[in-house]
């Protein structure tokens, strides 16, 4: 069970006066260190998936190593996409696992940035999933010093943001207040009256990227003027790449497992004095207790063809499967068929929904409705349709909470 709400999971800390980190992950390695230090401060996470990171690794490979690390947890996780570009991002995420996304059309101007983001987040929360939305520029991208991708910060301004969330409906909003993306040169100033605005205008929970380097002054600063999420990356993949360093000056001739060796645990020592800095660490068990679980839900539908050959019903479910699958907010459509040759119900569909926000946005949409009227329910009129949420998923192999 420990997939909860973002949303639930970052008003808990915007109300409490923590944040809750929000670490890019690039490889198994950051995920486990991270997820270590998590266990050991006992506090909840954001796994962080970067679309910039996205040449580095498989996303989809990636992903369900995350959410299969996140059901194992005994600590709350919720799964992040950082800095998607555009709405078909934001549905493959979701789609993939994401259980928060961040849409980036900071650089758009005011009005194309409200549109797309707008457009984002009336799909996302079709599918019960929450959006950042981030507004102002923070230079830089994550882990790339701010140098290499210049221009002036823009600040975010108070009335911009009150109009931006009320027109976008965004549960979370990433400001401009001074942080710049990767390595910093020379002492960030901080605009806090600003951030103390902002915050009291909106109330909902700010977020700050380009953590690294902020001093711990700096976060509680933050903190106490709403921030509920802070970004973290450059640090992380520093200590990593410091120890692959020191792997390599030690032992010249080792090969890769000799290089990386050492590098969760750096990753780990990183992000555990961040969670006991920011408040989240020791907060895991209320968290547990006071937000929603994120549990998926099946619908299953069994049923008998009348007037289709066998080859009839092939192609009809591989239409199914081709024009379901992609419907935000489904994970996956599956078809089969009965083993035993004398079933009730011969043929069967089952299709896996992130949050049960998507049953009705499910039923709803244009590719099922035509697909439903024109393929499936002429052909199937003999049929039991049932929805189940999941129960405690994979709740079998949760490690003991400590
Ligand atoms: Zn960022």
């Amino acid at each position: 069970m420990p997939l909860v709400h973002m949303k639930d999971m970052l008003n808990h800390a915007h109300e409490h006066h923590y944040a809750v980190g929000a670490f890019d992950l690039v490889s198994l390695d950051f995920l486990e260190g991270i997820l270590a230090a998590a266990e050991r401060c006992r506090g909840p996470v954001i796994l962080s998936l970067a679309e910039s990171h996205f040449g580095y690794f498989d996303f989809e490979l990636l992903i369900s190593a995350v959410e299969a690390a996140a059901r194992r947890a005994s600590v709350p996780v919720a799964i992040h996409l950082d800095h998607g570009a555009n709405l078909k991002s934001a549905v493959s995420a979701i789609n993939r696992g994401c259980n928060g996304v961040m849409v980036d059309a900071s650089d758009q101007p005011f009005d194309e940035n409200l549109r797309l983001t707008r457009e984002v987040v009336t799909v996302a929360h079709s599918c019960g999933v929450p959006v950042e939305g981030e507004l102002g520029y923070v230079p830089g991208v994550e882990g790339e010093d701010a140098e290499r991708h210049p221009g002036e910060i823009a600040y975010t301004t108070v009335g911009e943001a009150k109009t931006y969330v009320e027109k976008t409906g965004v549960d979370f909003l990433a400001v401009s207040i001074g942080t710049v993306h990767g390595r910093l040169r020379g002492e960030p100033k901080l605009d806090y009256r600003r951030l103390q605005q902002i915050n009291e205008a909106l109330g909902i929970p700010l977020v700050v990227h380009g953590g690294t380097g902020l001093s711990d002054d700096q976060f509680r600063h933050l903190i106490a003027n709403g921030v509920a999420k802070i970004n973290y990356y450059t640090a992380l993949a520093d200590a990593a790449a410091a120890m692959i360093r020191e792997n390599a000056r030690e032992n010249r001739n080792g090969g890769y497992t000799g290089l990386v060796r050492g590098v969760q645990d750096a990753v780990a020592e990183e992000a555990d004095p961040c969670m006991r800095l920011w408040g989240s660490a020791g907060r895991a068990t209320e968290v547990l207790a006071e937000c929603a679980p994120w549990l998926p839900v099946e619908l299953l539908i069994v049923y008998n063809v009348a007037g289709l050959d066998a080859a009839g019903v092939q192609a009809m479910m591989a239409e199914g499967r081709r024009v379901l699958g992609v419907i935000p907010g489904v994970r996956q459509v599956a078809t089969g068929e009965a083993v035993t040759a004398g079933a009730d119900y011969r043929y069967s569909w089952l299709a896996r929904f992130c949050h049960p926000a998507v049953i009705d946005s499910y039923r709803d949409h244009p590719a099922h409705v035509a697909f439903a009227g024109q393929h499936f329910r002429p052909v199937a009129g003999d049929r039991l349709t049932i929805d189940y949420q999941e129960i405690e998923a994979g709740n079998q192999n949760r490690r003991g909470i400590a």
